[in-house]
This record gives structure tokens, C-alpha cells and sequence, in this order.
């Protein structure tokens, strides 16, 4: 087994609460020089700047999964990774058809803004990204399956746009196998008043909006190799 330094929550310039400097180049380069194996960008709603991420990650060295982090019908918030792009880009059309048509208004909500290969902007997405989608929690574990992916609920000890604080409990017919927590000094309780995540492996990652933000190489995650095919098995599989 091999351990990968990891950082799976990071959102990039298309998130319109990102900052401008998370720009694809920027995040890998940062995660390289901070020493991280593997990350995933996750924007709201969106896995537009995956295939920049991807070319600028292989460039440095940084092993990059394709994600997003959807907001469901109920607000809660939950990361979706993915071995293949192209499975990612799938899903980011699904999702994309049942976004509230709300335009984005830059001067209030900040750009939404796609980056090519070159670490240049080459395009925006017009929809405001940050609303919900019309897709329930319940079933997201399988939908995220039947593109080939896993979800894991983001930052269930959050009392805003977590499955705890939206729907008060883990819904006990879920199937998910892994849970992301921002503090892990909350594991002990929020175990105790959940006995599901027992089964659960427990993550920890920036959710970064800035370049500093991005996880130092703390904490791993064990994988039979180093590819974004592992990293899914290995979030699915459970256990901590
Ligand atoms: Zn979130
Ligand atoms: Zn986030």
C-alpha cells in the first residue's frame, strides 16, 4: 500500500466566492510545492476547470482527480470525485441541466471563470454556481456511482450547508463510505451522535478559496497506487 499526502476539497476561480489567484497553475503548483500527492478541484456545481487542473497537475508531478462539490435541492453540500475525466465532464452536464437558471451577476457574486491548458481564461459559465441543484441528497451516493464516481457529504461538522446541519441526522438508508470533516477535533461526538460514520473513513480537507489555504502535507490516505482510480476505490472501500 502506498500513502498519498491529500487535499480533495479545493475549489479554483470558476467558484465565484474564489479567489482570483486559483487560477489551475496556481492550486498544482502550490499543492507541489507543499508537497501534497494528490488533490481534487471541486467547484460548486462544476467540474469545468478539471481539464486544466489535470494537464497543469501532470505537469507537476501532483496526481489530480477530477470532482465538484454539488449543492443539493436540500443545500447540503457534498464532494464528488472521479477517476475519469470524461466521466466527470458527464456528470458536470447533469448537474449543469438542473441548476436554478439564475444568472451570475460578477459585481455581486464574484467571476466564474474557465482556464485552458496555457493557465489562460477561456470562458465563464453564465449560470450562478452556487445555488442548488435540483438533486436530492438521497440517491447522490448512487447517481455519483453510475458515472463511475464516489461522494462523500463536505464538511458535516459545519452548521451551514452540511448533511447534519440541513437534514439534522444521517439519513439511515445512505450508502456512503466516506464523510469529510473540517475540524477532526469533532470526530469523537459528531461518531457518538452518528453511530453510521463508524463505518465511514473520515477525511479532512482545505475546502480552500485562497492559495494559503491548501492542506499541508499532514494527513494520508492508503491506496494500492498512485492514480485517481485507487483514490476512488479507496473512498468507497470505508474503513479509516
Ligand atoms: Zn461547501
Ligand atoms: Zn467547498
Amino acid at each position: 500500500m502506498l500513502s498519498l499526502y491529500y487535499d480533495l476539497h479545493i475549489h479554483s476561480c470558476l467558484s465565484p466566492c474564489g479567489d482570483d489567484d486559483m487560477t489551475p497553475a496556481n492550486i498544482t503548483g502550490m499543492a507541489a510545492v507543499k508537497g501534497l500527492d494528490v488533490i481534487a478541484v471541486t467547484d460548486h456545481n462544476s467540474c469545468k476547470n478539471c481539464p486544466a487542473v489535470l494537464e497543469m497537475a501532470e505537469a507537476y508531478g501532483v496526481l489530480a482527480i477530477p470532482g465538484m462539490e454539488i449543492c443539493t435541492s436540500e443545500e447540503v453540500h457534498a464532494v464528488c470525485l472521479f477517476p475519469k475525466l470524461e466521466q466527470a465532464m458527464a456528470f458536470d452536464a447533469y448537474v449543469y441541466e438542473r441548476l436554478m437558471p439564475f444568472p451570475n451577476d460578477e459585481s455581486i457574486f464574484g467571476k466564474q471563470e474557465i482556464y485552458d491548458g496555457e493557465d489562460r481564461i477561456c470562458g465563464k459559465v453564465p449560470l450562478l454556481l452556487i445555488n442548488s441543484a435540483d438533486i436530492s441528497f438521497d440517491g447522490l451516493w448512487e447517481l455519483a456511482d453510475s458515472y463511475g464516481g464516489v461522494m462523500f457529504p463536505a464538511h458535516i461538522d459545519k452548521n451551514a450547508n452540511s448533511l447534519i446541519a440541513n437534514l439534522g441526522f444521517v439519513p439511515p438508508d445512505s450508502r456512503f463510505t466516506c464523510a469529510e470533516l473540517k475540524d477532526l477535533s469533532h470526530l469523537h461526538r459528531l461518531k457518538r451522535e452518528n453511530p453510521y460514520l463508524e463505518k465511514c473513513r473520515i477525511v479532512s480537507n482545505s475546502d480552500a478559496h485562497y492559495l494559503a489555504d491548501i492542506n499541508e502535507p499532514k494527513l494520508t490516505i492508503e491506496v494500492t497506487e498512485r492514480s485517481a482510480e485507487a483514490v476512488v476505490e479507496a473512498l468507497k472501500s470505508g474503513g479509516c
